[in-house]
This record gives C-alpha cells, structure tokens and sequence, in this order.
C-alpha cells in the first residue's frame, strides 16, 4: 500500500539538504545547498501525511499537486513525479530554490502544525526536476500541430517565459522582446547566484529556444522598437516588464560618490559571476571589496546586497533596517544565512545624512571636490529608531528616537528600498493603457487582459513587486487566456 512508505514524520526527522560551511561559501557565488542524495529524498518525502486537504498545495500559488509528487518520490518513481510537478509549473527547479517556503507551502504544512517540522517540499521539488534534467526527461516544445497567430512578449522574466514556454507548446509562434542581452530578467541579473546559480537559468534559455521561442535581445521597446509598432506585428501582445524604478531616500546627498543602487550593484556582480566585463565593477564603484559596507532596507533585495558584498571581500557589512528582525519583510531564512556569513544586522535604525571626505562633517547639500565631482561617502549618520503604535496595516510604525544619533564609517552604500513600475503609458506613448494609481498597470485577475484589445500584462508590473512563483502564476494564465482570444478570433474568421 502506498501509505505504508508515507507518513514516517513520526520517526524521521525534518532535514534540509546539507548546507555548505559559511567561511567556504562566502568565498564564491555558487549556491550554498547541496543536492540531497537520492535516499535522503526519499526519507524526506516519505515525511508527508498524506492529508485529505493539503494546505501546502492551497497556498501554492501554482497549487502544485505536492502531496502527489512527494509520494512518488518516496516511491522512487521520479520520472513520473516530475511528469506531475511539471503540468502545473513551468520551472520548478527555480521555485523549488528560491520560493519564500515558509510563507507559502511549507509554511502551511499540516505536520509543521502539529509540531513535527514540515517537510521539505523546495527542496524535494528541486530535487525531482534537477534528476529530470540529469536524465533528459526535459524537453523543448514540439508542438502536435502549429499555428500561424503570433505573439509578441515583452519582457523575459519569469512572467513572459512561462507564457512564452505555455503558448509555444500550443503550437503558437512566440517572440520575446526584452532590452537586456540575456534573457531571465530577474532570474539573471538580479537574484544572485548563490541562491540560484546562472546555469540553471540559461539551460531553460536554451531549451525555450531549442522549443522554436524567438528571442529579441537589446531590444527595448519604446525606445528600439515602439510599442504600436510590435502590436502591428503580432496577433495579441503580452506586457511583462517587471518593476524598475527604484526607492529612494528623502535625504540630502542621497546620490553622493559611492551610494548606489541596489539593483545597480546586483547586476555587475551578475555579469561578472557570468565572465563578462563591467568597467564599474572594474574601477571600484560596484565593487565591496575592502571598504566598509552599509545596506539600507530588509527585503530580500537588502539580504542579496549584503551577502553579495560579503563575497566580494567587504572589510565589514551592516544592515540598517528601521523595524525589527519580527517585523523585516526578507525572508529569515536568508537573515540566518547572511548572519552565519558574518553581515551584522542593525536593527531600528535609518540613515539621516551622509557625510564626505572633504569636511568630515554631515553634508547639507552635495558637496564637490576641487575638481568639481561630488565628495565620496565616509560616513552615515544613523538615527535610532522606536516602534511605535501600529499603523492602518496593522504593522507598528517606526519612531524617531531624538538625540541618539550616531556616525558609522562606511566607503559604500547600497540603497535597498524597493521598487516602483516605470511609467509604461507615458514612456511608451499608449493612449488608453490603464494603469492603477500606484502605476501598475490595470489587468483583469483571471484573463490578465488589459484596457486594450488583444494587450496582456502579467508578474511585477501588474502585482508591484512580488514573487518569482506568482509571476509564472501569471504568465501561465495569461498564455491560456491569449490561446482562447486568439482561437476564438480564428474561429470567427473562418465562419
Ligand atoms: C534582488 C532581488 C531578489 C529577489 N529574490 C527573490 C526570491 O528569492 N524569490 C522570489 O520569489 N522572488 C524574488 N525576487 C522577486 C522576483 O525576482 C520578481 O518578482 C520576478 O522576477 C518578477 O517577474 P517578472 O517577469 O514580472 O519581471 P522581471 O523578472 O523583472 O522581468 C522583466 C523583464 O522585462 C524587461 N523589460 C523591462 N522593460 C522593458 C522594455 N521597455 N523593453 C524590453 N524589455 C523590457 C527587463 O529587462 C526584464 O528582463 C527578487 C527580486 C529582486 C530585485
Ligand atoms: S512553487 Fe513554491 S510555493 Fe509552490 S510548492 Fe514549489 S516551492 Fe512551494
């Protein structure tokens, strides 16, 4: 009976795959956990209770049939296993490394509940699509039949790939327009590689290509090519642009020498774990190496910062976040991680200003040097902060606490504040492209369509900045939605 190889979480305990020494890992950018041996996956997903309602799955954003898929581990039978995790999600080795577990599947496990560690369903699921890969079992599209309607998808991240990859396989033509030179979008350039190494993501690159997927790289659009000009080309269009403005601080000399931004910072360190040259990196300006390093936020853009400059040999590494370590939104996995890698967490604090080599003093304005560039950064000023009542959010508000001010040298700082959309409407010169007054742009829940015919829009540009997971959600509902558009119009044409 199949049960008899479930529900072990009695006597087997829960276990992560094994996580590398923090001192050998701080020295690289490869990921920090190792693959589980084959047995040890099998243990684990033996762990499952099998229950008759599967939270894990309901709070999947994919809904992925978990319960399912663990048993067939635990049975051995992974091919089939991975043929049962891959109908509902595009890229699970993906998810399976860098999905917030805790505060999704996992998070909601019925064994966690009751207080027997949950299993380990991110791991598991990378595990299963890792072997599928080792063994050939992931293939590129062949589509039974094709089609002659074409999409065009701007935007190569996670969102527009997994509609690219859904639309491909349903015999459509499909093109991928992105400004970048590689595709993957956040998976490439942002997220770095010690959560998800950049092999993983250029092999799906490949195999969307190998599928007959189009890409159009340095291409972007409003700028390149005009958006009206890619909606004449093809039969139905898919925004998925992701979010790029970014946060800043209200404070004088917010933009002194070396305070940059995060994303600015992530993406050199990116192109040089993938062999490419980055003059900026090259001449210091991204680069920690050897300079005290400060990091302003406590999202999971701050804890790539900080462990990214960890590894590029900061002399020291702090993290100024204005709550608590409760009350941070970065995952607390990744705060553990960073901690045990030697970055120092400063908690209820915020910059107030930041003061410049030439005077040594807070700078009130941006100073200049003799030769009239701006001053570089020596030091921030840091406020101490209280929390205070909670807000309308029901999250307590943080409080200034007057008079305890203090200076903390610092060569670089990384702004790590979050992330606005660009204004699409204006940029690109649409009329009649709704977007929400937070500048999303307006798209139906379930068809993904937006103000203009045959338009679609999917992930962080729709949602404000999000979730790998929730975009492939997306993307994979905006390709089914396009496919019923694009068929129904047929069907009409030809009556
Ligand atoms: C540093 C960092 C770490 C993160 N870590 C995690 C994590 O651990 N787990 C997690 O689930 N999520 C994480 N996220 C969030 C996650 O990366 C995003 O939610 C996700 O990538 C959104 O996918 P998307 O397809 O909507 O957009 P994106 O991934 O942003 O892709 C959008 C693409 O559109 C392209 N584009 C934009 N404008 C144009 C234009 N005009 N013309 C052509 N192309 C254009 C961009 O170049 C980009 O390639 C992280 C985000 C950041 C910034
Ligand atoms: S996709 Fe993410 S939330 Fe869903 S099962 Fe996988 S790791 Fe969990």
């Amino acid at each position: 009976m199949a049960t008899q190889k479930m529900l072990k979480f009695v006597t087997i305990g829960r276990e992560m795959p094994e996580k590398r020494d923090a001192a050998a890992r701080s020295e690289d950018f490869h990921e920090i956990y190792r693959e589980f041996a084959a047995a040890k996956a099998t243990e684990q997903a033996s762990r499952c209770s099998q229950c008759g309602v599967p939270y894990c799955q309901s709070h999947c954003p994919l809904h992925n049939n978990i319960p399912d898929w663990l048993r067939l581990t635990a049975e051995g039978r992974l091919a089939e296993a991975y043929a049962r995790s891959q109908e509902t999600n595009t890229f699970p080795e993906i998810c399976g490394r860098i999905c917030p577990q805790d505060r999704l599947c996992e998070g909601n496990c019925v064994i966690e509940q009751s207080g027997h560690g949950t299993v380990t369903i991110g791991a598991i699921e990378k595990y299963i699509t890792d072997t599928a890969w080792e063994n050939g079992w992931v293939q590129p599209a062949a589509p039974v039949e094709e089609r002659l309607e074409s999409i065009g998808i701007i935007g190569a991240g996670p969102g527009g790939l997994a509609a690219a990859d859904r639309l491909r396989r349903m015999g459509f033509q499909v093109t991928v327009y992105d400004r970048h030179d590689r595709a993957g979008g956040l998976l490439i350039y942002g997220i770095p590689g010690f959560k998800l190494e950049k092999e993983v993501v250029e092999r799906r690159n490949r195999l969307l290509a190998d599928g007959g997927v189009e890409f159009v790289l340095n291409t972007n659009i409003g700028e390149d090519i005009s958006f009206d000009a890619i909606r004449g080309k093809h039969d139905a269009v898919l925004i998925a642009t992701g979010v790029y403005k970014t946060r800043d601080l209200d404070i004088d000399n917010a933009d002194a020498r070396g305070v940059v931004k995060a994303l600015d910072y992530l993406t050199a360190s990116n192109r040089v774990d993938l062999g490419d040259e980055v003059p900026d990196f090259e001449d210091g300006e991204l680069n920690a190496s050897g300079k005290r390093v400060i990091v302003i936020g406590g999202g999971d853009t701050a804890m790539d910062c900080v462990r990214t400059a960890i590894r590029q040999g900061a002399q020291s590494v702090k993290c100024l976040y204005r709550r608590d370590r409760a009350n941070m939104p970065g995952s607390q996995r990744e705060v553990q991680n960073a901690e045990e890698e030697g970055v120092e967490f400063v908690w209820l604090t915020a910059p107030g200003a930041f003061s410049g080599h030439v005077t040594g003093e807070a700078m009130t304005a941006q100073e200049v040097d003799v030769d009239g560039e701006p001053v570089s950064i020596s030091a921030v000023r840091v406020q101490k902060m209280r929390l205070g009542a909670p807000d309308v959010s029901g999250r307590r508000s943080p409080e200034l606490i007057d008079g305890a001010d203090y200076d903390e040298p610092a060569e670089l700082v990384i702004k790590a504040l979050g992330f606005e959309p660009e204004e699409i409407p204006r940029l690109w010169g649409v009329d009649g492209l709704e977007v929400t007054r937070w500048g999303t742009i307006k798209a139906d829940y379930q068809t993904h369509s937006t103000s203009l015919p045959g338009v679609y829009a999917v992930g962080d540009i729709v949602r404000g900045a999000s979730l790998v997971v929730w975009a492939i959600r997306d993307g994979r509902e905006a390709a089914d939605s396009i496919a019923d558009y694009l068929i129904g119009a047929a069907r009409v044409a030809a009556e």
